[in-house]
C-alpha cells in the first residue's frame, strides 16, 4: 500500500539543516544572534516595529495577555472555532473567557455578532478587556470592523495568526499590526513555516515589546531606568515582576530564518494545490473554503464541508473511508466551548450554533507544500468515489 498522506507536514531541505548545524558549531545555543536576526527578519517582512520570538504560540498568547494587562476579574473573547490555546491563555491569567460565534462563510469570528454582543455587554457592564480574533485556516478576519469596535469599546486586540503566516489583508502582510495591538504566529511543524516548536509576537508598541521581553525571561531587567535604586555593577539585574523562561533556542531561530526565505514559495504552492482541489471537487456535494476576503489566505488548512442537504454520506463516513485509504484527513475544530473543561465552566452545546454546525460537517484535506500531484490525486479520487 502507498505511504500514508498526512493533512499537514513540514518542508525541510538541506539548507535548513545546514543553518541549524552552523549554530551547533557556534558559541551560542540560545538567545544569541540567531534569535535577534530572526526577529528582525520577521518584523521587516511584516512591516512592523517589534518582533519577539518565544518557545511556542501558546506561551506567546499567555504573555501577550499579561502584557495587555489581563488579570483576575477581566474577560477575554475569542472564536469557538479554534485550537484550545486561543482561549486557555485567558485562564492562565486568572481571567474569564467567552466566545463570539463565526460567520459561516469565512469561518472566522463574525464582526456582526461581535458588535451585537458588545452592545449587550456594555449595557450589562461586562465588556471584554481583550479580544482574540483567529485567522482560521489562514484567512484574515475582518480586522477593519474589529479594530473599529476596539476603538469604540476600548478593548485590546491580540490576533491569533497561528495559521496565517504569509497571508495578507488589505494589501499588508498579516503581522503588520495595522489593526491589532499584538499578532501571534506559531511555528509548529504543521503550520506554514516551522522551528520545531516556536512562536512570535509582533507589535508596533514599544511599551508592550519591553514588557514582553521581561515576561519572556523571568521578569528580569538590566535597564537602570526601571530599577529600584542604582545598579550595583556590570553584573547587576533586578527582577521587577513575575516572568517565565519562554525563550526559543538559536538552533530553532536559525531554522526559522532559513524557512522564512521560502515563505512566499510555500504559500504559492499551497494556492496551486488549492486551485486543483477547487477545480476537481467543485461538482461534489461540498462547500469549499474561501481563499480570499480582502486579502489572500495563507492556506494552512483546506477545510471542506460535507453538505448534508446534498448527500446522505456523513462526515464520519468520509473521514473513516479516507483514513482507511491512508489519507490522514483531520477535523478543525471541535468548538472550544464544547470541551469538557469548558462545559464545567458553564458553557453548553448550542451556545455557538454556527461553529457547531460547521464542526459537524468539517474535514481538513491534506495541504502542505510537498504534497505531490499523485498523492493529491489519491485524495481527489477517493472523494469522487464516495461522493460523485
Ligand atoms: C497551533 C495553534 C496554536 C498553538 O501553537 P503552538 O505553537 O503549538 O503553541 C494556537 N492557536 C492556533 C489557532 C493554532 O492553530
Amino acid at each position: 500500500m502507498a505511504a500514508p498522506v498526512p493533512y499537514g507536514r513540514q518542508s525541510i531541505d538541506e539548507s535548513d539543516i545546514q543553518e541549524v548545524v552552523n549554530v551547533l558549531r557556534s558559541d551560542w545555543l540560545t538567545q544569541g544572534p540567531a534569535v535577534e536576526r530572526f526577529e528582525r527578519e520577521v518584523a521587516a517582512y511584516c512591516g512592523t516595529n517589534h518582533a519577539l520570538a518565544v518557545a511556542n504560540a501558546t506561551v506567546a498568547l499567555h504573555i501577550a495577555c499579561l502584557a495587555a494587562g489581563l488579570g483576575e476579574g477581566d474577560l477575554l473573547w475569542t472564536s469557538p472555532n479554534t485550537f484550545v490555546a486561543s482561549a486557555n491563555c485567558a485562564l492562565y491569567c486568572g481571567a474569564e473567557v467567552d466566545f463570539v460565534d463565526i460567520d459561516p462563510r469565512t469561518l472566522n469570528m463574525s464582526p456582526v455578532v461581535l458588535a451585537e454582543k458588545l452592545k449587550k455587554a456594555k449595557a450589562a457592564g461586562r465588556l471584554p478587556k481583550v479580544v482574540v480574533p483567529v485567522h482560521f485556516a489562514g484567512l484574515s478576519c475582518d480586522m477593519e470592523a474589529i479594530s473599529a469596535l476596539a476603538r469604540e469599546y476600548g478593548f485590546l486586540v491580540i490576533e491569533d495568526a497561528s495559521h496565517a503566516v504569509g497571508g495578507n489583508y488589505r494589501s499588508q502582510p498579516i503581522g503588520s499590526c495595522a489593526y491589532g495591538d499584538m499578532v501571534v504566529f506559531s511555528f509548529h511543524p504543521v503550520k506554514i513555516v516551522t522551528t520545531g516548536e516556536g512562536g512570535m509576537i509582533l507589535t508596533r508598541n514599544k511599551d508592550l515589546h519591553d514588557k514582553l521581553l521581561r515576561l519572556r525571561s523571568h521578569g528580569i531587567t538590566r535597564n537602570p531606568a526601571l530599577m529600584e535604586g542604582p545598579p550595583e555593577g556590570g553584573w547587576y539585574y533586578q527582577q521587577i515582576e513575575l516572568g517565565f523562561n519562554y525563550r526559543i533556542t538559536d538552533m530553532q531561530a536559525a531554522l526559522g530564518s532559513s524557512q522564512w526565505k521560502k515563505l512566499d514559495r510555500f504559500v504559492e504552492r499551497r494556492h496551486l494545490l488549492a486551485d486543483r482541489y477547487d477545480a476537481e471537487l467543485k461538482d461534489l456535494p461540498l462547500v469549499l473554503p474561501l481563499r480570499e476576503s480582502n486579502g489572500l489566505s495563507a492556506l494552512h488548512l483546506y477545510p471542506i464541508r460535507i453538505d448534508p442537504r446534498r448527500t446522505p454520506v456523513t462526515r464520519a463516513e468520509v473521514y473513516a473511508s479516507l483514513r482507511a485509504a491512508g489519507i490522514e484527513v483531520n477535523v478543525h475544530y471541535i468548538p472550544v466551548h464544547t470541551q469538557p473543561y469548558y462545559q464545567k465552566m458553564g458553557f453548553r452545546k448550542g451556545d455557538f450554533p454556527e461553529a457547531e454546525k460547521y464542526y459537524a460537517e468539517a474535514l481538513s484535506l491534506p495541504m502542505f507544500p510537498s504534497l505531490s500531484e499523485g498523492d493529491q490525486n489519491r485524495v481527489i479520487s477517493a472523494l469522487r468515489g464516495l461522493l460523485g
